[in-house]
């Protein structure tokens, strides 16, 4: 299959093209490097890519997805059969200034997707959503029917958006799509912005760390091995009739506090870490906890990787590529 990827040179991508070399799938990815993440790390994903089993698969395109000229050209080019699009501006703390930005690129920027993808007739289009969709007021575990319509940021604000108009889009065009609701997603070539990597570093650097409302939030930290299965599992799985749009929880189930959560990573180190208590963040919810249920019911999987197995994988990878 002919599989067009957006925000290739990201995090969550880097796993899903991965997965999709290594069965054999052609993978088309689109990024524009976006200068508000570490461009070297970008860069270095995509190096990474070419190395892999099923590399010759593997093209390459610095698209932007807001720019609809150059997207529908690379869609009538490369004639996409499937679409995982995960481009998107990251981020719950977002920067004053920025949430032009966010809109441009989350909500614009999905919305040309979604225009390609439906005039190409792709048979199925997986978006990444978020847990931050849920927002204020619902009820954990989180299911997929709550009403999920008090966001607490302009990132989750975008977010539920694309929800909104993906589920449009199927309605009126017959388009498949999925959105997944990612639940704090860390492991191996993970963003540095977030907190596995920052609490690695800082230990590692001997550096104090940021602990947000004295690390008493609740995550349902969730490994990227899990949510690239995920993908791929709900991408060969397009709801076969109306109303062709779903949402889905991608999450563990088993949320810990971002407190144990450094524990863990203290004990797997042997060291401690050096904390600063700092004020709870606007924009963060207080916890996230996915019912996962759903996910297990259409693909026959949910992800499975404890946080203590997850955690020594990460510190591996981390002690390998800076040769400590
Ligand atoms: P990431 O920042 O590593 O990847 C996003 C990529 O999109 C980046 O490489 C960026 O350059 C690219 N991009 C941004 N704007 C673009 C544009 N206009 N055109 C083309 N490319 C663009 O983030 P990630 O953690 O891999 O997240 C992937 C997706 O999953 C995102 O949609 C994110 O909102 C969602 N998500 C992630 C998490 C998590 O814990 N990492 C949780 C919930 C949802």
């Amino acid at each position: 299959m002919r599989v067009l990827v957006t925000g290739a040179a990201g995090f969550i991508a880097h796993h899903v093209s991965a997965r999709l070399l290594a069965r054999g799938d052609a993978v088309i990815g689109v990024d524009n490097l976006d200068p508000s993440g570490d461009v070297a790390l970008k860069q270095a994903r995509l190096t990474r890519l070419g190395t892999l089993p099923g590399a010759t698969g593997f093209t390459f395109r610095p698209v932007d997805v807001t720019d609809s000229p150059s997207l529908r050209a690379l869609f009538e080019e490369m004639r996409p059969e499937a679409v995982v699009h995960l481009a998107a501006r990251v981020g719950v703390r977002a920067p004053a200034g920025t949430a032009q930005a966010y809109v441009d690129a989350n909500v614009s920027g999905f919305l040309q997707v979604l225009e390609q993808a439906s005039a190409a007739r792709v048979r199925h289009l997986v978006y990444a959503s978020s847990s931050s969709v849920y927002g204020a007021g619902s009820v954990p575990p989180f299911q997929e029917g709550a009403a999920a319509d008090h966001p607490l940021s302009v990132y989750a604000a975008t977010k539920r958006a694309d929800e909104l108009l993906a589920h449009a889009y199927s309605h009126l065009h017959g388009l498949p799509t999925s959105g997944l609701r990612f639940f704090t997603v860390y492991g191996p070539w993970g963003r540095p912005d977030m907190a596995p990597l920052r609490f690695l570093q800082a230990i590692r650097d001997g550096t104090e760390l940021s602990l947000h409302g004295e690390g008493r939030m609740q995550r349902d930290f969730t490994y990227v091995e899990d949510v690239a299965e995920a993908v791929v599992r709900v991408l060969d799985r397009p709801l076969p009739g109306a109303p062709r749009h779903r949402v889905l929880n991608v999450g563990r189930g088993e949320p810990v506090s971002v407190r144990a959560f450094l524990s863990v990573l203290e004990r797997i180190l042997g060291a401690r870490a050096r904390v600063k208590s700092t004020p709870a963040q606007p924009g963060e919810m207080d916890a996230t906890w996915a019912d996962p249920s759903a996910l297990e019911r259409e693909t026959g999987f949910r992800p499975r990787v404890s946080v203590e197995e997850g955690l020594t994988r990460l510190v591996a990878w981390f002690h390998e590529q800076s040769g400590t």
